[in-house]
């Protein structure tokens, strides 16, 4: 009797075992490149809140945007015409978590590169030169970061370098959280701050869907976007930084800039690459 509990329990005690083996392997060390390769797929977590690099179209129902193209491009270029590029949303806050956790391959989300960050994850090579400015209603009479002063309130996004940004460069102002850049803009134009800060491109992104609402001051940070990737990741990262610079050298990336940059009243799209 006994034996036969136990012909039973033990193939169950293996099956248990190896499924709890694998669940551990998927996240810790698991090879995104031979995963990509064999599934055909590269899975980026992407932007759908920001106008002009990722942005839902709710119409077709797709992101769409600088950081999408380049993340599709990068994506034939690494697995071939045939591979498929699969984007899962990121918010500047969700971004780190979700890769840390596997559920995407990498980010391509407006993200700079910054020492603290890079303690926790890697970075491609630059693949975008933004700098850190300020939105303001037409007329406003905050000019530049310097007008930031004592009884002024500036939006910044939950996870953007816009917290640190602000705290060293306008120490005065008052800070409004949010936890993505519709929101933020929402809340700008309802009046709720003198200013919204973070990277040039998204504020233009901005301006463009609201004409009452401009980039002013110039840029006080630089901003340089970096694709990040789980550490221990070698092989991924290494492939990334070729694919990247094939698209750079072969003119795909900049018909992609131009696409989105090309007509963007003052924004130098020669400035980016
Ligand atoms: N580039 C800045 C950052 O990585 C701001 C844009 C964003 O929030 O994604 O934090």
């Amino acid at each position: 009797m006994q034996k036969r509990i136990l012909k039973f329990l033990l193939p169950v005690v293996f099956l248990l075992t190896a499924v709890l083996a694998g669940c551990g392997k998927s996240v810790a060390s698991q090879d995104i490149l031979t995963n990509a390769s064999q599934t055909n797929t590269i899975i980026w977590g992407v932007k759908a809140d920001t106008n002009l690099f990722g942005l839902m179209n709710v119409k077709k129902n797709k992101i769409e945007g600088f950081d999408v193209d380049v993340a599709k491009a990068l994506t034939k270029q690494i697995l071939g015409p045939s591979g498929k590029a699969k984007f899962v949303q990121v918010t500047s806050d969700t971004r780190m978590p979700l890769l840390k956790a596997g559920n995407i391959d990498a980010i391509i989300a407006t993200m700079t590169i910054t020492p603290e960050r890079k303690k926790q994850v890697d970075f491609s090579d630059i693949y975008f030169k933004a700098g850190g400015s300020l939105l303001v209603k037409k007329g406003s009479k905050i000019k530049s970061v310097k007008d930031l002063k004592k009884g002024t309130k500036v939006i910044v996004v939950q996870g953007s370098t816009y917290g640190d940004n602000i705290k060293k460069a306008a120490p005065d102002t008052q800070v409004l959280q949010l936890a993505d850049y519709a929101q933020a803009f929402t809340a700008l134009k309802s009046g709720q701050a003198d200013a919204l800060s973070t990277d040039n491109g998204i504020l233009y992104g901005m301006s463009i869907q609201d004409k009452d609402y401009v980039v002013v001051g110039g840029t006080y940070t630089n901003e340089p976007y970096g694709i990040a990737i789980n550490k221990g990741q070698k092989p991924f990262l290494h492939t990334v930084n070729s694919a990247l610079a094939k698209i750079k050298e072969n003119g795909t990336y900049d018909k992609i800039a131009q696409k989105w940059f090309g007509d963007v009243p003052g924004f130098d799209v020669k400035e980016v690459k």
